[in-house]
């Protein structure tokens, strides 16, 4: 049989896939192939609608946030937005703390109104001087000392990511803002929205928009195509290690266990005190519980959907050893997977007509717009050589 000729087979169909496939389609001109061995598009950034008609996230929450107009002026091309203002809370010693640290918290810890100075002060007498923290530890001492660490970050660390905070780098939990005025979101960028009508419309949109100049193959391993499709360049979005044959190990991973559960209006009649709303079974759509819960967050994302729906669904998340078959989703920021990464990705430079791109196959814990801007840049190149 001759093989289907394309000109890029794309391996994956999350944001890095079909980002690059979309603008090589509809920019170039090209003949692109995407293949996924998941059902669905999207990656891990996939929703859906489930039995009980609640939109939710199938990986977990996935919050969209940028400060690049570019990036949004991409995405906007297949979207228009539901603007979110993403509040969380942490539960621990059996009630609701504002999170991420702000004044309000400082409020709740010490019992009573307080200003941001007397909150700046109280900092700089706790804080532990550390000129360039360089680990996950240290990012937190340094900025509101031993005392909230242990009670906001130093469980829910052990629990996500099995290592402590001493061994991860300082960008985990660098990620997570403090501050010292009233400002309880719990990003920093400035464009904080979800795609008005869900990720998965997004994605159908972006494949639409490419025609017949794109075929789609779900359910399939790129490896079974091989013998079937031929291409003039491959674009890997998978895991490095994996197109590998874990040749130097496998690199390693954490994984999640996610936990649905749904109620009626008449199951939620006994939940409005704690909720404070009609139709919800917690007070945010993130709860994030630090210590004493297996779980580290429970996601009630119709809170930012904004979905008028009777029902709700919550999702607890359990973090979860990675092991072959099992979803690998967080690469590991820390030196020494670093350091084997480096290893894989000195065999990838020498690949031929081979780019590696998104979150997996550059082993990097990168948010959703990060990748994004990471295709943008990859379909620039390949585009420059045609
Ligand atoms: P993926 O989405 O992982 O897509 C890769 C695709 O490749 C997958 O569909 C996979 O099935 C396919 N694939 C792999 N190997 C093969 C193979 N051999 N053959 C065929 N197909 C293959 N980002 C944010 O910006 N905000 C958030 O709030 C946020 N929350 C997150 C929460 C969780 C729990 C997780 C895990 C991630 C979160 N992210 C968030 C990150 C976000 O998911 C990623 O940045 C983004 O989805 C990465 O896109 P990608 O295309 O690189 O990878
Ligand atoms: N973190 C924490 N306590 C919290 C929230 C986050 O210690 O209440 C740390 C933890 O190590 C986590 C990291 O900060 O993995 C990043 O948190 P984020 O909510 O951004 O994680 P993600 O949504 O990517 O899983």
């Amino acid at each position: 049989m001759v093989p289907f000729h394309v000109d890029y087979l794309i391996v994956g169909s999350g944001f890095a896939g079909l980002t690059v496939a979309e603008r090589l389609a509809t920019q170039c001109g090209k003949r692109v192939f995407v293949v996924d061995r998941r059902s669905h598009l999207g990656g891990n950034a996939y929703d859906f609608y489930d039995a009980h008609g609640v939109l939710i996230h199938a990986y977990g929450p996935h919050y969209f946030r940028t400060n690049s107009k570019l990036i949004r002026n991409y995405l906007s091309l297949f979207t228009e937005w539901h603007p979110v203002e993403y509040k969380i809370l942490s539960h621990a010693e059996n009630r609701y703390w504002n999170f991420p640290i702000n004044l309000n918290t400082f409020e709740q810890f010490f019992g009573r109104p307080s200003t941001s100075e007397e909150m700046e002060q109280w900092l700089s007498e706790h804080r532990v001087p550390i000129e360039s923290p360089a680990n996950s530890e240290e990012v937190i001492i340094s900025q509101v000392g031993w005392e909230l660490y242990e009670k906001f970050f130093k469980g829910y660390t052990l629990k996500q990511w099995k290592r402590h905070p001493r061994d991860l780098d300082a960008s985990v939990c660098g990620r997570i803002p403090i501050r010292t005025n009233r400002d309880d979101r719990y990003l920093r960028e400035e464009f904080q929205a979800l795609p008005k009508e869900g990720y998965t419309r997004m994605f159908e949109k972006m494949v639409e928009a490419a025609g017949d100049h794109l075929t789609l193959q779900l359910n399939t391993d790129y490896r079974d195509l091989l013998s079937s499709v031929s291409f003039d360049h491959m674009i890997y979005t998978g895991a490095i290690d994996d197109y590998f044959h874990y040749c130097y190990g496998p690199l390693p991973y954490r994984s999640l266990r996610f936990e649905p559960q749904s109620f009626t209006p008449e199951q939620l009649v006994t939940r409005e005190e704690i909720s404070g709303k009609k139709g919800y079974w917690q007070p945010a759509m993130q709860v994030n519980y630090p210590n004493e819960e297996s779980f580290t967050r429970i996601v009630e994302i119709k809170h930012a959907t904004g979905q008028q729906c009777e029902n709700t669904t919550i999702v607890r998340e359990y973090p979860d050893d990675y092991e072959p078959g099992k979803e690998a989703y967080y690469p590991i920021p820390a030196p020494d997977a670093a350091a084997l990464y480096q290893r894989y990705k000195a065999l990838a430079d020498q690949e031929k007509n081979t780019s590696f791109i998104g979150r997996l196959a550059t082993y990097r814990y990168y948010n959703m717009d990060q990748v994004v801007g990471m295709a943008l840049t990859e379909f620039n190149k390949l585009a420059s050589k045609i």
